[in-house]
């Protein structure tokens, strides 16, 4: 049997792919091959033996081995991308999309209802407040929320139209030379070990932000032809969202009480605002905390001392998190350790990385603008962080998370010198292989990621339905 496609990956990116291109033409003929399984995560089998520990960014840790991929794990917020995240940066060496967010705004109403989602993401400013977020080049943004395995659900419908691979492994391409195609996939049953050839006009690889990179720097240990990594960026460039806790504040308005999720409320900069100030992207959370038991009475004390003119009474306390867009550095990487394997005897991921003082100061500047317009609007009075007004300073490892973005390791773009897949997901150097995943951003924006995946891939079915 030759497969039309060979899905590699049951997450998101695979998933939204197969429905679609199933839905267009039902004769199409698919294998979906996953690691995981139906019952429960495999990570607790791979995690070890695919990773190298890092001691700053626990990647290997944020991602699901499992019908339905990570999302069995996430939080479920969703945000497309800002229009300023396709556009280039060259005073900061920001990686350029090859194309601007309308073409992915085709996709947009069709990851809503993947997604199940009701927002229509458009930046608002309440009307009262306009004036003063305008002054500060704020934006209030709205975030929307799907489920927990909502992908997981798809398999009771999937399972009799579609071939599933469970607990398979994907490990190596045969590469058809002559042709610059790929023309079957070796796989290995993860219980037995035992090794499988299938066959596909087509594939595409899903396997998530980490493997799919794996994947491509192990083949291409196989070939003298540098068949994935021609531009030598596979692998490089690494970016995740940074995360941070950067202060407190005392609030002397209900600010938060006409927002749909009560306790929170979500702003970013202008996109004037990150040029004048030579940073990229951000999220900025402000989350209140109304019950008495978690009231931060310290800080409202220290208000008293500090400002004793002010007389206004404190509504509440809150906390301010910020969201960063990372720059793309190629020091932060992955690369195989070929003298460390797992135990099907693909190598382990060297994972190398780093905080730069670049998005730090993102951090800062972010978290500045947002108390001043705290305190100018009179909506209270924030306390940043000691590092966040001194740049000497270093966070505190408790102060930051990460959310388990992998972006950036097989970026897109038009030149086959500087980058792994072209604007159609298609690997430069190959006719008939895809990727679709967060691995292929050029660049990361502010917004967590899976709503841009599911864009994406819709867009890649829409591409590829009459191809088969
Ligand atoms: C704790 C946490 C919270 C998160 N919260 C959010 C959030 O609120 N909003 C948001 O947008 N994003 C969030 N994310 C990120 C989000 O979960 C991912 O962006 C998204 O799930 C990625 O989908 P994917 O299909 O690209 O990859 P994955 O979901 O990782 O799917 C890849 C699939 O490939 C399989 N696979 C891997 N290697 C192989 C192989 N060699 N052979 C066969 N199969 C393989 C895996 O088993 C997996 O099922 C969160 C992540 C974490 C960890």
């Amino acid at each position: 049997m030759i497969y039309d496609f060979i899905v590699i990956g049951a997450g998101a990116a695979g998933l939204t792919f197969i429905d679609k291109i199933i839905k267009s033409n039902n004769e199409i003929k698919i294998a979906l091959v996953e690691a995981g399984n139906l019952k429960n995560d495999s990570l607790k089998d791979y995690k070890d033996i695919s990773f190298i520990k890092n001691k700053i960014n626990p990647v290997d840790e944020k991602r699901a081995f499992l019908f339905g991929g990570t999302t069995n794990l996430w939080g479920g917020f969703c945000r497309p991308l800002d229009f300023e995240d396709f556009i280039s940066r060259s005073d900061i060496n920001k990686n350029e999309w090859p194309f601007d967010i309308n073409e992915l705004n085709k996709y947009l109403d069709e990851a809503k209802k993947v997604l199940e989602l009701k927002e229509n993401f458009k930046i608002k400013n309440k009307p009262k407040e306009s004036k003063t977020l305008t002054d500060f080049n704020l934006e209030e943004i709205d975030f929307d929320y799907s489920n927990k395995q909502i992908f997981f659900k798809k398999y009771k419908s999937l399972n009799n139209k579609i071939d599933i691979y469970l607990n398979n492994i994907a490990y190596k391409f045969v590469i058809d030379e002559q042709n610059k195609s790929v023309k079957s996939l070796d796989i290995i049953e993860a219980k037995t070990k035992s090794k499988k050839r299938i066959y596909s006009k087509n594939f595409i690889l899903s396997l998530g932000g980490l493997e799919t990179t794996r994947f491509l720097l192990n083949n291409n240990k196989f070939y003298k032809q540098n068949y994935f990594n021609n531009s030598k960026t596979l692998g490089k460039g690494f970016n995740d969202h940074p995360h941070f806790y950067v202060g407190n504040y005392v609030s002397f308005k209900d600010f938060h009480k006409t927002n749909k999720i009560k306790s929170v409320r979500y702003f970013k900069n202008t996109h004037k605002f990150q040029l004048e100030n030579k940073i990229l992207n951000s999220s900025i959370r402000l989350t209140s905390i109304k019950n008495p038991v978690d009231t931060n009475y310290d800080l409202i004390e220290e208000f008293k001392i500090l400002f004793p003119n002010i007389t206004k009474k404190i509504l509440y306390t809150g906390r301010i998190m910020v969201v960063s867009e990372q720059r793309s550095i190629l020091e932060n990487m992955m690369e195989l350790d070929n003298t460390k394997k797992d135990n099907f005897g693909i190598p382990k991921i060297n994972f190398k990385y780093e905080l730069t003082k670049f998005d730090l100061d993102n951090i800062r500047k972010t978290s500045i603008n947002i108390s001043k317009w705290l305190a100018s609007s009179e909506h209270g009075r924030a306390k940043l962080l000691n590092w966040i007004m001194d740049e000497n300073l270093m966070p505190n490892s408790n102060d930051y998370m990460w959310y388990g973005h992998h972006m950036s390791t097989t970026r897109m773009g038009l030149n086959a010198n500087s980058s792994v897949v072209d604007h159609n997901l298609k690997i430069h150097s190959l006719n008939n292989a895809y990727i679709v995943s967060s691995s292929i951003f050029p660049s990361g924006g502010a917004s967590n990621p899976t709503f841009t995946i599911v864009q994406l891939a819709l867009r890649l079915a829409e591409h590829l339905k009459t191809i088969s």
